[in-house]
């Protein structure tokens, strides 16, 4: 069977690596010139099972409300002629109740669960290194509001099995020292010592290199233009690059979308509408001096949004959310205020060269639950729609989709369909 894969971020990246596994003849297309050069290059690092709450719960409007007006809040949004915009702003806010939220935290925290113990397979049998730390993440509260509101998630994903505990401050500072020094006041803490941090990107090329030479072909600075529908099944998919600057018609058994945001308007020509808006972030890396006190254990402020992962030498801090189309300009000022709060969290930080900018855009659902199924053109599949979670949730959503289109019964959890990101 020959399936073309849409997308070589972490995503196209471990579908195309598990279909292979299954012996499917796999081509994977990006524009870039290599894998994981877009949202999949400089994300916040955390393999998060306990960051399985959507922005969609029942806190969000009152956050909302304070956050509209102020430039520097977690989470902007920009009011743009946009009927999909609209319409997505409608779906998330039917995804806020509280009964909603926790079906959203149950199918999250299952898949990520399941990612997870994927990954950790996957790292070992191929002995793979992308500066990962399997010492737990550590969330952090100093405002009273976020600690009141991380109450129920906590519980739920605590029934769902997951080892998320609060901790005292002390615990908190005796686990990562390098906390003493912050200016911030810490109010209270939890703990998941199953969780992972890791550079996406590092293992997104790793795994591209080892698919390729399993036989997985990868055409990159290759663009694809359209898929082209014969009745109910897509004919082929149409490509343009250097050496086919007029474009090719690719086929295959098969085709998978696995475009992060840009998913939403590739597939629109076809008449699917995939309720995905591009949620902008930024993050920082910061390239530690010998002297710096850095945190060695992944952290989360709650309060502010923001995560810290430690990836060998170099700090990665990542936040904020800003909904205003697929716009990519780099506000420095957004990303400067991510190093004022990581200085006010570590002021003894010492960082050598510039720290480094960037801004990707999270594929972002209502319920931030990804699409991973079959769409109603019978050889189409999407494995999109990761939004916060595409790290965390890659392996797992792979060798999910790779079950999928090789016929084979899904097991355990996974078995009774009953999660929205399989029905669809
Ligand atoms: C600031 C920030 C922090 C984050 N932190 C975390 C975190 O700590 N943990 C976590 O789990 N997740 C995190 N995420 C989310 C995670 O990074 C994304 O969900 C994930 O990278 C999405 O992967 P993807 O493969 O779906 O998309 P992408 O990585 O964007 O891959 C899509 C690929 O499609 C290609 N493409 C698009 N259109 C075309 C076309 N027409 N033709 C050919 N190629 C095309 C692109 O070049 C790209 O390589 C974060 C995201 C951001 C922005």
């Amino acid at each position: 069977m020959k399936i073309i894969v849409l997308g070589a971020g972490v995503v196209g990246v471990t579908t195309a690596w598990f279909l292979r596994e299954e012996g499917a003849e796999v081509v994977v297309i990006d524009r870039q010139d290599s894998a994981g050069k877009e949202t999949s290059f400089a994300n916040g690092g955390q393999i998060s099972v306990s960051h399985a709450e959507p922005w969609a719960n029942p806190h969000v409007l009152g956050n909302v409300a304070r956050w509209l007006f102020k430039k520097n809040a977690p989470l902007l949004w920009h009011f743009r002629a946009d009927f999909n915009q609209w319409r997505w702003a409608l779906e998330f806010l039917r995804e806020c109740p509280e009964s909603r939220t926790r079906k959203n935290v149950a199918a999250i925290l299952n898949l990520a669960l399941f990612s997870r113990q994927t990954l950790q397979n996957l790292r070992e049998k191929e002995a793979l290194n992308y500066e990962q730390s399997t010492r737990g993440i550590l969330h952090l509260y100093d405002d009273e509001r976020s600690l009141k509101s991380a109450h129920n998630a906590l519980s739920w994903m605590q029934e769902l099995g997951l080892d998320r505990r609060f901790i005292s401050k002390e615990e908190a500072l005796h686990l990562e020292p390098a906390l003493k020094s912050a200016k911030k006041n810490i109010l209270g803490a939890d703990l998941t010592l199953s969780d992972e941090s890791g550079d996406a990107f590092l293992f997104t090329q790793q795994l591209a290199q080892k698919a390729k030479e399993k036989g997985v072909e990868f055409l990159f600075s290759t663009r694809a233009q359209k898929l082209v529908a014969q009745d109910d099944k897509i004919a082929g998919v149409v490509i343009e690059n250097a050496e086919n600057p007029d474009s090719t018609l690719l086929t295959a058994d098969a085709y998978i979308v696995a475009l992060g945001s840009f998913s939403a308007p590739f597939l629109q020509a076809l008449g699917l509408r995939l309720p995905i808006q591009p949620a902008k972030g930024y993050s920082i890396t910061l390239d530690l001096t010998e002297q710096s006190v850095a945190p060695l254990l992944s952290l989360t402020d709650d309060s502010k949004k923001l995560v810290f992962s430690r990836l060998g030498n170099r700090l990665r801090v990542a936040g904020t959310a800003e909904f205003n189309g697929f716009n990519l300009d780099l506000d420095e000022a957004r990303a400067q205020n991510i190093l004022n709060e990581t200085l006010e969290w570590f002021p003894q930080i010492h960082h050598q060269g510039d720290p480094h900018f960037w801004c990707g855009l999270r594929p972002a659902t209502p319920s931030n639950c990804p699409l991973i199924g079959k769409t109603r053109f019978e050889n189409l599949w999407l494995n999109t729609g990761h939004g916060t979670l595409g790290w965390t949730l890659s392996c797992g959503s792979g060798f999910l989709l790779s079950q999928m289109l090789a016929q084979k019964p899904l097991k355990g959890i996974f078995a009774h369909r009953i999660f929205p990101f399989l029905e669809r």
